[in-house]
């Protein structure tokens, strides 16, 4: 019975070198095909062409090299793509490259589905399949990456990690993409170019701050009352919001970042003063940002984005209270690649 090939990319290069040492060669054969893995993305071991015939013949019998596929490309009359990625069981995932005029940024997936069930939200519908592994997050990055050259003429600035899935249940993995995403034997990106956008997930963020990370992170919120947290994203009844809180004080005593919350204002549901005063109660313990996004319909319309007199109530009862806040507009939507549009649709 043939015994199943090993992934060659879920080894780290010591083990790699390792590896070839005990097949009798170089340890430094480890560092060659490392960087043909991961600096230059190299999609069979044939493509190694300062590796002899006999060892690339060598790793054949022995690894295979998962690599991501992108399935299908789809580009919005705004300059937005959205790739649907084909992992090696078959499971799709979706990644976004969004331009701006100052820079280019990918919307990457940490899960296949999600666990959490925010309502609103378009991969709820989706059951979480499973984590992705680092090499399928980084694969996304570099795949974006090689579309913005080609089609903005720029390399990739930033990353947000609001694609599919909750990256901080999925943290290891996450941890590790980013890892590779900012080693100079990745694509050296600075950790300040990256966000990770979280549900809340109070332990983990707890776990990021004493992990010390140097990435970003943003929080979505959208609402800072119990009740209609819970209604609209059913897990804060686990998570409540004193939890979330005493977390994020936790994270800034740490590192002095301010937080960044992520808010989409809906009719009927947290539209009045009451909620923005709320919102104002909630961030008062640390500097913060509200991002007042735009909410983008999913199928069945149960929910709607509150009109541009709610927003102004928001932004002048934030403001007054001397808390940062920006009116963000989406992207994609005619290719659903917005935010929490993202849902396997082909
Ligand atoms: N699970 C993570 C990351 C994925 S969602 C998180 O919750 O942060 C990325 C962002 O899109 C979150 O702020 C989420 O609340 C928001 N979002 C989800 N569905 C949306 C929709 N239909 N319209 C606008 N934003 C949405």
């Amino acid at each position: 019975m043939e015994t199943k090939k090993k992934d060659v990319r879920a080894l780290t290069k010591d083990q790699l070198r390792d590896f070839f040492v005990s097949q009798g060669d170089k340890a430094f054969r480890g560092n060659q095909v490392y960087e043909w893995l991961w600096q230059k993305s190299a999609y069979s071991f044939e493509d190694m062409t300062n590796v002899s015939l006999e060892t690339r013949q060598m790793l054949e019998d022995n690894f295979v090299i998962n690599h991501i596929k992108v399935d299908q490309m789809q580009r919005s009359s705004d300059g937005t793509i959205k790739n649907a990625v084909r992992l090696h069981d078959d499971l799709i995932v979706e990644s976004v490259l969004i331009p701006t005029a100052t820079r280019t940024t990918a919307c990457v997936s940490s899960q296949v589905g999600c666990s959490l069930d925010c309502r609103f939200c378009a991969t709820s519908r989706l059951k979480r399949m499973r984590n992705l592994n680092p090499d399928e997050i980084y694969d996304q990055v570099v795949a974006i990456d090689n579309e913005s050259r080609l089609y903005h003429n720029r390399p990739l600035s930033n990353i947000v990690f609001m694609g599919m899935g909750e990256p901080l249940m999925n943290y290891n993995n996450v941890l590790k993409a980013i890892d590779k995403i900012t080693s100079p034997e990745g694509l050296g990106m600075s950790p300040k170019r990256i966000v990770v956008s979280t549900s809340g997930v109070p332990k983990m963020i707890k776990k990021m701050a004493d992990d010390n990370v140097k990435f970003k992170l943003a929080v979505s919120l959208h609402s800072a009352i119990d009740e209609i947290r819970t209604s609209i994203m059913p897990f804060n009844a686990t998570f409540p919001l004193s939890d979330l809180r005493e977390s994020l004080q936790y994270w800034y005593a740490a590192t002095k970042n301010r937080i960044t919350y992520e808010y989409v204002v809906w009719d009927g549901i947290n539209d009045k003063r009451k909620d923005a005063e709320a919102l104002v109660e909630f961030c008062k313990f640390a500097p913060s940002k509200v991002n007042l996004i735009e909410y983008n319909p999913i199928d069945d319309g149960e929910f709607q984005q509150a009109d541009s007199k709610a927003i102004d109530m928001y932004v002048s009862v934030l403001e007054a209270n001397n808390i940062t806040v920006t009116v963000r507009r989406s992207r994609g939507k005619d290719i659903d690649a917005a935010c929490g549009q993202l849902a396997n649709k082909s």
